[in-house]
């Protein structure tokens, strides 16, 4: 019988997570050069402090463009067009929203609905101004800002990813906190898949619904119980409807995506919270590769289809659709 293979384990904060990096070689240098590459795409992409590449953009929002890094230029075009996809509940602009709002940070609170919609208007996705010759990105007006939190940790991951590739290592795993990109299997037994648990909405941190096991794939997981605040008895989380201003609220407590790429799990978990379960499923039937499973509040669990990984339901308290 083959050996099974130890796995190393490294781990660093960054981009405010627990960062977790699993490798099959006891290779600190390599540790070392994978979370300095999350620290270098966190300095350029960050809205929460300055300078960064993105927080140069939102300083001259109104006055001029800005010629950024070319990384950094694909990433808001690829944010930009899945803001202007139909009904789309995805808006790299809503910066002037989440500042508002503050949830996740101190000070909390339910804005004024005169602020909301003044705040709205400053958030349309055809207001950033791309040039593809110059690289450069121009929010047209004054006030506007991108933030990039819900699709930066997918977008590093894939980067780590592809890094490890280019140093020969074909099998690991790297956990963003939220975003999971695995690469290979969980062991050099080949059809050993990687196990990602599904987290029991507002329990413990260990406390599972079921488990997901992928092999080679991204696992990405939005949910609404990770940053909130509660304001007379109702609870307000972090994904903020473009539409309305004000956080989604439909049935679901969590949607995961299983991707290829970590981006195109970021991308997709925030389009099917805008969707919701019904709408959500039909529009993945038309989507080979993008695949989901939805947590609903009354203790659902929906999966889209189940072509890239298999799902184990622990919870009985979970009924799986
Ligand atoms: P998580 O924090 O669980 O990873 P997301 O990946 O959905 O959740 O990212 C949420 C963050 O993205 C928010 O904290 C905010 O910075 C930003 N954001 C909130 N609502 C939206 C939205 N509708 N579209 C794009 N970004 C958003
Ligand atoms: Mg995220
Ligand atoms: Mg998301």
């Amino acid at each position: 019988m083959p050996q099974e293979a130890h796995v190393y384990s490294y781990s660093a904060v960054l981009m405010g997570s627990p960062i977790l990096l699993k490798l099959f070689q006891h290779n600190e240098h390599l540790a070392h050069q994978v979370f300095r590459l999350i620290k270098h795409y966190e300095n350029l992409l960050t809205v929460n402090r300055s300078p960064s590449e993105v927080m140069n953009i939102n300083h001259a929002a109104g006055l001029h463009p800005v010629v950024v890094n070319p990384a950094v230029y694909q990433l808001i075009k690829c944010a930009k067009a899945a803001s202007l996809l139909p009904n789309s509940a995805f808006n790299l602009a809503i910066g002037p929203l989440v500042k508002c709002w503050k949830i996740g940070f101190q000070g909390s609170s339910v804005p004024p609905a005169g602020e909301i919609s003044a705040r709205l208007a400053l958030t349309s996705p055809h207001q950033v101004i791309l040039d593809d010759e110059q690289h450069s990105v121009f929010l047209a007006q004054a006030g506007m800002e991108l933030d990039l939190g819900a699709i930066a940790k997918g977008y590093i991951a894939d980067r780590v990813r592809d890094f490890l590739h280019s140093q020969q290592v074909f099998q690991g795993l790297i956990n963003l906190g939220g975003n999971v990109q695995t690469l290979g299997g969980a062991s050099q037994v080949s059809g050993t898949p990687w196990s990602v648990g599904l987290k029991k909405p507002f329990a413990g941190p260990d406390d599972l619904i079921g488990v997901i096991e992928v092999e080679g794939k991204s696992v990405v997981t939005s949910g609404t119980y990770e940053r909130w605040f509660e304001f007379a008895g109702k609870r307000y989380h972090h994904i903020l409807d473009p539409r309305t201003g004000y956080p989604l609220d439909n049935e679901l407590h969590s949607v995961t995506i299983v991707s290829q790429d970590s981006i195109d799990g970021d991308i997709w978990t925030t389009l099917m919270y805008g969707m919701g379960v019904d709408q959500g499923c039909a529009c993945l039937a038309n989507k080979p590769g993008i695949e989901a499973i939805f947590v609903t509040k009354d203790c659902r669990v929906v999966l889209s289809s189940q072509q890239l990984f298999t799902f184990t339901l622990q919870d009985s308290s979970y009924q799986l659709v």
